[in-house]
């Protein structure tokens, strides 16, 4: 059991106050100190006093309060106003910074060390005329002189400042004479932090210096995992076994870079230390470990819905925020509908929307969630002010959120009631902002009720734990019983420095700032691992042999010790593995066909599910008769479906007005052109306005221009040197019985020949495949082919003499087709030209067609479904239904060998 050294017992006895360097350790000091008195039979006995570093300062100035010495109506401001008064010099300063909150940080931060460890004047001041105006040390001057000047102006003091104004009022204070302080777990002092403890002595304080370690180092040992991955895993297991011999031990795992790696360790340490407690329901269920540093309040996904609900009003939000908000349980209105609230997103992205307004939200939310909508919609706008005090603002807020259904009807788990619980004091905090701004505009408002939160550090309070997961700082002065230190590979331990990028580097490394040399860390890292070694009775360092790419070596820094046996060595199996090696044997079932069509039954689909069907036999059963779309993509601009539409639309258009090829020769070029603009005009109007509306107008001209390009292409080079015909039919509707199955067609356009006959025409917008493709087993492109058959089956005395693709890309314009001689369509190949000896005419061609599109038509309709794609490289990167037909997942033979291992 850790203990609480002899002369901190005689301190908390005494009643002296323990000042700690964190509140971690003020609270593990606490906690002794009552185990103590607990295991000495004590049924009641003094507190013990424990306060963090800041804590202390603000009993001080509650103390200076008192005594009378504070300037009239001085204010010590909160670290909120702290901060909101950096952000608000940064902005004022107009400088384009990528980041000007970070840079706000960086300047507060550095006022705070200019303080710490400068003499105590303003020394800042000399930078301002060292380089030019943007250097950064002259503009954190400037910044400085500002908020020095702000501070005056308001009467206000900040925590920075606070420890030396408190030098020159201590003497004048009557509660310091006698008063007892222990400093304990300190690793340094700053040289402002020693003036302040000199001050309290000379005021009348007994004032020491205390170590809360034992001074013996404990048993040290060494480990190492493969990766950093496996060295946490293994320090898990560590854990673990030592808690389970002893439950009642303090175990701690101390982890130098765990504020990067937090949800990593988690997730580990769920697997490792409770793996019974992953299954859903038990997210509420006490955990054996405890693990610090927790997430920006602003992250926690309760608030963060808060915040995006709040912003909805302001702007429109990226339409995966949206979409996740209306599947949160945190407004639920109508629970059950959460899942049609979901289906939103889909219909979005189809529109090809990019941002969602809370308006539009509305307008979408009345079909699958009527209620919701309707709150929503009742929600007036007018009672939250355009401008107001940050105690208006939060009220408003509060006010809003339970309006919109924030945050749900369901009842909140442990962790959730304390973030809720934790936006509340937010809340109350940023009221007190108006001391710093009393008037902001609600965008300005929310903007800071964002940054303010994305500081705060949220962490929900669980009971104690026998497993501590934390930082090094923070286990550092911490006794524990078993300490497992972690990552102290050669290259991270001493860490690089890191001097602050807004002090002179000369200035910080003279005053022995905290990262400001190598030597300055090398030194600081020695003392805290010097400490470390002292944290408990056996004490684990370890490191990882790799770090990605690249082989570590332990930091010279770490005491010799015995490498580690027993528990901690190998990684553990994870219950997923355990599970996985315990899982039955598996059946296969060879289950390649869907129920056959009933006899007569339509083929549903068009051309579309026989040429779905020739790419894959499942492709089509998924498409057609499953259903199974693909989730849209985002698009810019607009979807190739749509141009595709656009471009039917216009030559359609162009087609019903000119009629014949005669009439288009005869036209003008200006009387071309005109007619040209008219149908593309016309086939614009095709798309829905709501489309338009999301479509810039620059992409809307480009559309325009894009799609008159191709007409005029395609007109001058492939229609015009054309013999005589008359476009006949345009969309015209056809029946084909395929396998004695109904199958209906639309086909694009049928030209009346001048010497009998017709040409068919199919527009395309992609890449057409070569003629020889469409005769092959699994044909591509069986359109024409369909066509052409289901055209001799209406007309059998009329004969098809041409069938074309008309390709419409841009840089691509062509044309792909057959033609029963070379007077129907000069420009198109004859069959006899395919390299196919079995087709030498016309006639052949369509017997070919019938065959294979036969034999497509017969599968479709006895429900074949195979996972057999024609080429899996092309064809299954268009399909992207790999989700659901698994190709690419190991083989039967291969996983009946896995299994056989
Ligand atoms: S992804 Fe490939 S194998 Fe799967 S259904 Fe589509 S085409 Fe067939």
């Amino acid at each position: 059991m850790p203990f609480l050294t002899d002369s901190l017992k005689r301190a908390f006895a005494a009643g002296t106050i323990v000042v700690t360097p964190n509140r971690r350790l003020a609270r593990a000091l606490v906690a002794l100190h009552d185990r103590e008195q607990r295991a000495a039979g004590c049924r009641v006995w003094p507190s013990a006093r424990a306060l963090p570093w800041d804590a202390w300062l603000r009993m001080l100035w509650q103390e200076a309060l008192a005594a009378g010495v504070v300037p009239a109506d001085a204010r010590l401001r909160s670290p909120l106003q702290s901060a909101h008064a950096w952000d608000r010099i940064v902005a004022a300063e107009g400088m384009p910074l990528i980041d000007p909150g970070r840079a706000a940080v960086l300047a507060a931060d550095a006022w705070v060390l200019v303080h710490a460890w400068g003499a105590g004047g303003d020394s800042w001041r000399a930078w301002a005329g060292e380089g030019d105006a943007t250097d950064d040390c002259a503009l954190f001057a400037r910044w400085a002189s500002r908020h020095a000047r702000e501070l005056r102006n308001a009467n206000a003091i900040d925590l920075a400042e606070f420890p030396d104004l408190f030098c020159a009022w201590a003497s004048a204070i009557p509660s310091l004479r006698g008063a007892a302080l222990a400093f304990a777990g300190f690793a340094e002092f700053s040289p402002q932090q020693e003036r302040l403890l000199v001050a309290t002595a000379a005021a009348g304080a007994t004032v020491t210096r205390e170590d809360t370690l034992p001074s013996a180092r404990g048993h040290m040992l060494r480990a190492s995992g493969a990766s950093p991955h496996d060295e946490i895993a293994c320090a898990l297991a560590w854990a673990r076994a030592r808690a389970i011999a002893d439950p009642e031990a303090t175990i701690a795992i101390a982890v130098e870079d765990l504020a990067a790696r937090r949800d990593e360790i988690r997730a580990l340490a769920e697997d490792i230390l409770c793996p019974a407690l992953q299954w859903p329901g038990a997210e509420g269920e006490q955990r054996p470990y405890n693990l610090s540093l927790g997430t920006a309040l602003s992250e926690v996904p309760l608030i963060a819905a808060a915040l995006d609900l709040l912003g909805w009003t302001e702007h429109p939000l990226p339409l995966g925020r949206a979409a996740a908000l209306l599947r949160s349980p945190w407004i639920a209105v109508g629970t059950d509908a959460w899942m049609s609230r979901a289906r939103l997103e889909s219909a979005w992205l189809t529109e090809g929307r990019a941002k969602v307004s809370l308006r539009m939200a509305i307008a979408a939310l009345s079909g699958p969630d009527p209620a919701m909508a309707e709150r929503w919609a009742a929600v007036d706008e007018r009672r939250w002010p355009a401008s107001g005090s940050p105690r208006e603002h939060a009220e408003a807020w509060r006010k809003r959120l339970a309006a919109l259904g924030w945050p749900g009807s369901r009842p909140l788990d442990s962790a959730e009631y304390q973030a809720s619980c934790a936006w509340d004091e937010a809340l109350a905090e940023f009221a007190t902002l108006g001391a710093v701004e009393p008037r902001m505009s609600r965008g300005d408002a929310l903007a800071a009720l964002r940054a303010y939160l994305a500081r705060v550090v949220f962490q929900p309070e669980s009971p104690p734990a026998s497993i501590q997961i934390v930082g090094l700082l923070e286990a550092a002065g911490q006794p524990f019983d078993a300490l497992w230190v972690a990552g102290l590979a050669a290259e991270r331990w001493p860490p690089s420095p890191r001097p602050s990028a807004l002090l002179p580097v000369s200035w910080q490394r003279e005053r022995n700032v905290p990262h400001s040399s190598a030597a300055r860390e090398l030194a600081y890292a020695t003392t805290l691992t010097a400490q470390l070694a002292r944290g408990a009775p056996e004490v684990v360092f370890s490191f990882a042999q790799r770090d990605d790419d690249h082989a570590c070596t332990p930091s010279l820094l770490l005491p010799a010790g015995q490498a580690l046996e027993g528990d901690g060595v190998a990684v553990p199996v994870t219950i997923a593995q355990a599970q996985f090696a315990l899982r039955p044997p598996r059946e296969y079932v060879q289950d390649d066909a869907a129920p056959p069509l009933e006899e007569g039954a339509n083929l549903r689909g068009g051309a579309r599910l026989v040429e779905a069907q020739s790419d894959c036999p499942f492709k089509g059963m998924a498409m057609f008769r499953l259903g199974a779309e693909t989730w849209p993509e985002a698009i810019d601009g607009l979807s190739a479906l749509e141009r595709g539409v656009l471009v039917h639309a216009a030559l359609a258009a162009f087609w019903r007005v000119v009629k014949t090829h005669e009439a288009f020769l005869a036209l003008s070029s200006t009387a071309l052109r005109s007619a040209i603009t008219q149908a593309t005009e016309e086939a614009l109007t095709c798309l829905p306005s709501a489309r338009w509306r999301v479509v810039s107008p620059l992409v809307q001209q480009g559309e325009g221009a894009r799609l008159e390009s191709l007409l005029g292409k395609w007109l001058d080079d492939y229609e015009r040197p054309r013999p005589p015909f008359m476009v006949s039919q345009i969309e015209a509707e056809r029946s084909l019985l395929l396998a004695e199955h109904p199958l209906r067609l639309r086909l694009d356009r049928i030209d009346t020949l001048d010497g009998g006959g017709v040409a068919i025409i199919d527009y395309k917008t992609g890449d057409t495949d070569v003629a020889n493709s469409w005769f092959e087993a699994r044909p591509r492109a069986p359109q024409l082919g369909l066509y052409a058959l289901a055209q001799r089956a209406v007309h059998p005395d009329q004969q098809v003499r041409a069938v074309a693709y008309a390709q419409l890309k841009p840089g691509k314009v062509t044309v792909r087709g057959l033609a029963a001689d070379s007077r129907s369509w000069p420009q198109l190949k004859l069959p006899s030209s395919l390299k196919d000896d079995g087709i030498a005419d016309w006639r052949a061609m369509e017997a070919r067609w019938s065959e294979i599109l036969g034999a497509i038509g017969a599968e479709i309709a006895g429900g074949a479904a195979a996972v057999t794609p024609r080429d899996p490289k092309k064809t299954c990167a268009r399909c992207r239904r790999q989700p659901l037909c698994r190709i690419g997942a190991p083989a039967i033979e291969d996983r009946e060998a896995d299994d056989d291992e």
